[in-house]
């Protein structure tokens, strides 16, 4: 498979979480309005945005560390079992680390 377009794939994806992340933090730290109702709203924002916050760090570690997998020259190895995993699979799920077979 083309491991350099994967690589630019995982880049571009990458560039993207941590700007989703960075607009999540500044949300998160944003001044909160007076106004009761206003900021009972912005608690129930607040929690939405530490949820995703969560995924998007999540699914930063997993880019770097496909990334990771990359340099190693290992990354179309599954992880679980040491066999190959197939091309369409990283196609659907760059930073996937087993095999179809391991992922069920
Ligand atoms: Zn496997």
């Amino acid at each position: 498979m083309d491991i350099k377009a994967a690589e630019t794939q995982l880049r571009d994806m990458l560039a993207e979480e941590v700007k989703r992340l960075e607009a999540i933090e500044q949300r998160l730290r944003g001044a909160h309005s007076a106004s009761f109702g206003e900021q009972a709203l912005e608690r129930e924002g607040d929690e939405v945005d530490e949820r995703m916050e969560e995924t998007v760090i999540r699914e930063i570690e997993m880019i770097k560390a496909a990334l990771e997998r990359i340099e190693a020259g290992n990354y179309e190895v599954c992880s679980s079992c040491g066999g190959e995993i197939s091309e369409a699979r990283l196609e659907a799920l760059p930073y996937t680390t087993v095999c179809i077979d391991c992922a069920k």
